[in-house]
């Protein structure tokens, strides 16, 4: 049994039990977790992950929860959230983030000091450790294009300093990062006209307003891309756009989004992804793959 009253007495009001996802999700869905901690210090994250392990109880980092499904059972154990680590600075021809610092806030500092290499990837709703996590990117750039090196820590509390050659890592996956909890990023950068790149930052974030249903919960894009395609064409082909289960819809404005039209259960989001998927392999033989996240049981 989780010994609450600790946590409680360390974390004060930054620590909230049998908390809905709906308040750490984007998707606004899915059970309750047992126990929610926002550190606010690196101290405090290793001092919580060291706790847990030596209480032998789930422990699970989160960012912005962008790119996650929570389970309607809900999750286990402790979820610490990483907002409160959002410290950035930029330097000459570099910038170094903390990992729950919002990824948009350094795309725009970095643009805004004509340092280039992020701008494309503006907009996106995660944090930096979430996007290091899933090497996120948007119009062409990626997390790991401009990486450097992680900080970070194993599971066994000790820190680590990865360089990039030292990730694995592709497209939406950086398996050389499983396991380890993210505290800060660098990147290198590239000097250009910070007039040019706040300008394509503008047009990113238009072109997302125009082609993204950002007036519902989501967590963005439900499936990778399949080589050579488009997962949102193929779920137009199959006939799914606007299809609805419960609370659940494949988004009308992007079928590669699956949105929560009002009152979805995380089963209603999980059914629907299924049923995308079985219709999508019977149309066009593609077998999707997830990019979401799916946390707790389903
Ligand atoms: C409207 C919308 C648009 C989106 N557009 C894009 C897009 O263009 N491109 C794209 O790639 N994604 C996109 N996403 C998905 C999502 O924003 C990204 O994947 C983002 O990088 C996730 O970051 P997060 O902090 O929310 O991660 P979370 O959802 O909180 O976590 C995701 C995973 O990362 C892990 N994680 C988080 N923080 C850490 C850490 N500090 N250390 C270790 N592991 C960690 C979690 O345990 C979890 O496994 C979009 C989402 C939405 C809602």
């Amino acid at each position: 049994m989780l010994d609450r009253s600790h946590l409680k007495q360390k974390f004060g009001e930054r620590c909230l039990f049998d908390e809905p996802a709906a308040n750490f999700t984007t998707y606004k869905a899915g059970g309750r977790a047992e126990v929610v901690v926002s550190p606010s210090t690196t101290e405090e994250l290793l001092w919580l992950a060291g706790w847990c392990r030596a209480a032998g109880t789930p422990f699970l980092v989160l960012g912005r929860g962008s790119n996650v499904l929570v389970s309607d059972r809900g999750l286990p154990g402790v979820t610490a959230l990483t907002g409160r680590l959002s410290g950035i600075t930029v330097g000459d021809g570099w910038a170094e983030a903390q990992a729950g610092a919002l990824w948009d806030d350094l795309a725009r500092s970095t643009a805004e000091a004509g340092l280039g290499g992020l701008e494309k990837t503006s907009g996106i709703p995660g944090s930096v450790g979430g996007a290091a996590h899933m090497n996120a990117g948007a119009f062409g750039q990626e997390t790991f294009d401009r990486l450097a090196s992680v900080e970070a820590f194993d599971r066994a509390g000790a820190i680590v300093k990865l360089l990039k050659k030292d990730i694995r890592h592709g497209y939406r996956r950086a398996e050389g990062l499983d396991g380890l909890t993210i505290l800060s990023v660098r990147f290198e950068l590239q000097p250009a006209d910070a007039a040019v790149l706040v300008q394509d930052r503008s047009c990113v974030m238009a072109a997302r307003e125009t082609k993204q249903p950002l007036d519902h919960p989501s967590a963005g894009s439900v499936f990778k891309r399949p080589p050579g395609d488009f997962a949102s064409r193929l779920i137009d082909a199959a006939g799914l756009k606007g299809r609805r289960i419960g609370g659940a819809q494949v988004s009308e404005k992007h079928a590669g989004f699956i949105i929560n039209a009002g009152g979805a259960t995380a089963a209603d989001i999980y059914a629907l992804m299924q049923e995308v998927r079985a219709a999508v392999k019977e149309k066009s033989g593609v077998s999707l793959e997830l990019e979401q996240i799916l946390l707790g049981e389903f």
